[in-house]
């Protein structure tokens, strides 16, 4: 199926392209048209997925988001794609079994240009692993690939499960500790180059297929068949009437739904150089003592980095825009990491760290970390449709179950959903990737890393600056900026160097790089508002 002219699209019809003169054209569009048939309100990944399935059922869709695309939960993520092995272990079967299915569709077809096969290791030195413990971990393993092999992911793109010795041990992992090293056991799962890059292709693709993106645009007064919106950078406010609405807005759903009620877990990462780890290629799984399923990571990321994470805590109260990580979640993570270390990580070595809000829902007493990760489509009274818990993973699924209800409760004439076959922007086999333009050099010229956050959109960003760096050290390139701006939606410099690009997430880098993206970013919104 191909693209579909949205409603309020004009000049963009057909196109993935997200800037400020779209969305004023958009909103203009709809302020003279506000009948439509879903509402999505939230840009996180859920959100973004609802849309996508929404409009490429041919229904007439607006997603509004308060701040930005991934402003929420989805950029702080592990940014893992996972196969459900956690699940498994305590026992939610269908959540694992999603897990695993909808990885594959991921790495298989909708998305394989931002996601890579992970190598996750448990190192086996005696001291770190309780008796019986690798045993535990080895079945577990076993089981993770039977999930695989069930979901019909190929082991040619997530190798079986195995054990290697201590020399490969450490070409993987550089900086693990090698005294009484016996080797390690590995398994694969996949690995988003960024969390945020997903929710924008598919909020890209979503706007291809007709759905109208909003950024800075929050909805007041949801109700099951209309909204307030507002939006937030001119304070005009406009009314829509919809089919149904579809409130993802992940740990804010219950100020949107005043009857839905949430427990926020929160998570937190520390992010080191890769250096510090002798630059590893693999992941490192530390168990955490005295618990059975529960482990720390040490997880390679772009721009040089190593995530460390991650943590489980319950975190009541008002939602802040911007979690933030504890002294007592610091201390947790290094801690748990330096004992499978050669050389201990101090606070010395901690470049940045970041929190993120689990939408968890609330099911009475006990651990935020037993809580269920099924996602869960709630009708309420007022007639609001709510999307809420599961994973990043699992966010098709998520998106495809909300959209169903909708159709389902109101009527709406949909086609059936094809997401699972739908290619994002950039991925292999959506009709704008394309190869590099003649001219622009072969692949090796153009940074891997840039090919690794476009995929076949890396076109667009050639065409749109110079592959420059933005400032000494980053690889992140001036034409990405630009792109950012011109196809990306991003409406100022804090767009693009905290959701973007991910430069934000080490202060220091961000005060290199800051000047130079707010010239380019002022350079190409003017280019952008003139036509
Ligand atoms: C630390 C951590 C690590 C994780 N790691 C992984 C992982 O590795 N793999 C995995 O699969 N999952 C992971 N998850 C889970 C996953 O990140 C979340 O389930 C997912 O990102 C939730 O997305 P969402 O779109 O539902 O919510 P969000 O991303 O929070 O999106 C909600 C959006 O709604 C907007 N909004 C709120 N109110 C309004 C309003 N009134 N009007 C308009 N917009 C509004 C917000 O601005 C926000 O952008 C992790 C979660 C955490 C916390």
């Amino acid at each position: 199926m191909t693209p579909t002219a949205g409603p309020h699209a004009g000049p963009y019809a057909g196109t993935g392209r997200l800037d400020a003169a779209r969305r004023t054209l958009e909103l203009q569009a709809l302020g003279d048209d506000p009948r439509i048939d879903l509402l999505v309100v939230g840009g996180g990944v859920t959100g973004a997925g609802v849309a996508l399935d929404a409009a490429s059922r041919g229904l007439r869709t607006v997603l509004v988001e308060a701040r930005d695309l991934a402003f929420g939960t989805s950029r702080w993520s592990s940014k893992l794609v996972h196969g459900g092995l956690r699940y498994l272990a305590s026992g939610q079967i269908k959540v694992a079994r999603e897990s695993a299915v909808e990885r594959g569709v991921l790495m298989t077809r909708t998305a394989p240009h931002l996601i890579r096969a992970l190598p996750q290791l448990v190192p086996l030195l005696p001291d770190l692993l309780r008796p019986g413990q690798a045993a535990l971990i080895r079945t577990g393993f076993h089981a993770g690939d039977a999930l695989r092999l069930t979901a019909g992911t190929p082991g040619a793109l997530l190798p079986r499960v195995r054990r290697i010795d201590a020399d490969r041990t450490r070409r993987l992992v550089p900086g693990v500790r090698t005294d009484g090293l016996r080797g390690s056991l590995v398994a694969h799962d996949g690995q988003l180059v960024d969390d945020a890059r997903l929710v924008v292709a598919l909020a890209r693709t979503a706007a291809q297929y007709g759905a109208t993106v909003l950024t800075r645009v929050r909805a007041e007064q949801v109700d099951g068949t209309s909204a307030r919106l507002v939006d937030t950078l001119t304070g005009r406010e406009l009314a829509v009437r919809a089919g149904a609405v579809v409130n993802a807005t992940g740990v804010w759903a219950g100020e949107v739904d005043t009857s839905i009620k949430l427990r926020p877990s929160r998570g937190t990462h520390l992010l080191v150089d890769a250096e510090a780890l002798g630059h590893p290629t693999a992941a490192l799984t530390v168990p955490v003592p005295g618990s059975t399923s529960r482990f720390v990571f040490a997880l390679p990321q772009q721009l040089g980095r190593v995530a460390i994470g991650l943590t489980d805590e319950d975190a009541p109260g008002p939602i802040p825009d911007e979690p933030q990580p504890t002294e007592a979640e610091r201390s947790f993570l290094l801690d748990t990491v330096n004992a499978a270390l050669a050389t201990a990580l101090t606070g010395a070595d901690v470049r940045g760290a970041y929190a993120g809000l689990r939408p968890l829902i609330d099911t009475g007493d006990g651990s935020t970390a037993d809580i269920s990760r099924e996602h869960a489509v709630l009708e309420s009274p007022s007639g609001v449709i709510t999307v809420v818990g599961g994973k990043l993973t699992t966010y098709r699924r998520m998106a495809e179950d909300a959209v169903d209800t909708a159709v389902r409760l109101r009527g709406l004439p949909a086609r059936a959903c094809w997401t699972a076959r739908l290619p994002l922007i950039g991925a292999p086999g959506h009709g704008d990737s394309r190869p590099l333009p003649a001219g622009a050099g072969a692949v090796g010229q153009v940074p891997a890393s840039l090919l690794a956050r476009h995929g076949g959109a890396a076109h667009e960003v050639l065409a749109a600056g110079e592959l420059t760096p933005i400032a000494e050290g980053l690889d992140v390139t001036r034409a990405e900026i630009a792109h950012a701006v011109s196809h990306e939606g991003a409406l100022d410099a804090a767009d693009v160097l905290d959701r973007r690009t991910r430069i934000g997430l080490v202060a220091q880098d961000a005060d290199r790089a800051r000047e130079a993206v707010e010239e380019i970013v002022a350079q190409c919104l003017g280019e952008v508002r003139g036509g």
